[in-house]
């Protein structure tokens, strides 16, 4: 069967594991079926309408060494086009083989049902990057414009996975998905979405060293939130709730029921009301008093 793949494209930059299979498929000419069809689990067949967690979840989804050998893949590749690198920072490989779109970790962040693309990207080079299904990033830091799922002509909007992507062209229609369009993004959004898409990188980049448990976290956050005061208190403001405070608390205690209690989407908005970076975040030390000073409450 490897012969199917004579042809083997290379992975672009920042390009999407789904997005480099379509052109592995236009380049061999087999269809998106027939190549999950080939790379397969032994238990399970990959599912067109549930396509995105190939991209999520690869090592659950499909058989990463078959599709290596049958693609000359670098497997090292898998961390950075799929949003594995970053889950694996937060849970343990048993923990994200049970992980789904309703996971505390990685609930309202990415875009699942539909595929976003930049125009102006996809005028240049087509292929889709991973990054535009981080919900929150909304524009292109290249051309500046809105990211979109929806096809010019006909408005409808984009699958995850459609042979007609392959070819920058709705999927319904058939018309190119190159043409800019024009959206209004309010204010705070665009601000949160620049932001976000600058600290990406660094996010996705995280050093395997850095302290990344939950309970590391969430005292951290409670610290930040506090000023840096060595004393813990509930505090009040804007930048955090005491419903998230005392979520936290719990999580501290080790009393949260959720695996990973601390969502990424919140963390991220609450770093960013905060006006902390990825960097300094992850590079805080917790003062043994602060840590001290809350264990009464337990
Ligand atoms: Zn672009
Ligand atoms: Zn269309």
């Amino acid at each position: 069967m490897g012969e199917r793949f004579s042809v083997r494209p290379k992975i672009k930059s920042g390009e999407s594991l789904t997005s480099f299979l379509l052109r592995v498929c236009i380049d061999n000419s087999v269809s998106i079926k027939e190549l999950f069809n080939e790379i397969k689990t032994s238990y399970k067949q990959p599912d067109l309408r549930n396509a995105h967690q190939i991209d999520f979840n690869p090592l659950n989804t499909i058989d990463v060494k078959l599709l290596v050998s049958l693609t000359d893949l670098d497997v090292n590749c898998l961390n950075l086009c799929t949003f594995n690198g970053l889950i694996s920072h937060f849970i343990s490989c048993d923990e994200t083989r049970r992980l789904n779109n309703s996971s505390t970790l990685i609930k309202d962040l990415f875009t699942v049902k539909k595929r976003n693309f930049c125009p102006g990207c996809l005028q240049e080079n087509i292929y889709y990057k991973l990054i535009w299904q981080v919900k929150d990033i909304l524009t292109c830091p290249s051309h500046n414009i809105p990211l979109t799922s929806l096809c010019p002509e006909c408005g409808k909007e984009q699958p995850y996975l459609h042979m007609n992507l392959a070819e920058g062209t709705c999927c319904y229609c058939c018309s190119s998905l190159t043409k800019t369009q024009n959206f209004h993004i309010n204010n705070e959004s665009l601000m949160y979405s620049q932001w976000l898409s600058n600290q990406w990188d660094d996010l996705a980049a995280l050093n395997p060293a850095t302290q990344t448990k939950q309970i590391i976290i969430a005292t951290k956050l409670l610290y930040v939130c506090g000023n840096l005061n060595k004393h813990f208190s509930i505090q009040r403001g804007d930048n955090i709730s005491r419903d998230y405070q005392f979520k936290l608390l719990r999580i501290v205690a080790n009393k949260s029921p959720d695996e990973y209690g601390i969502g990424l989407n919140i963390l991220l908005r609450t770093l960013w009301r905060l006006d902390y970076s990825i960097k300094d975040f992850f590079s805080i030390t917790i003062p043994l008093n602060f840590s001290n000073s809350f264990k009464s409450m337990f």
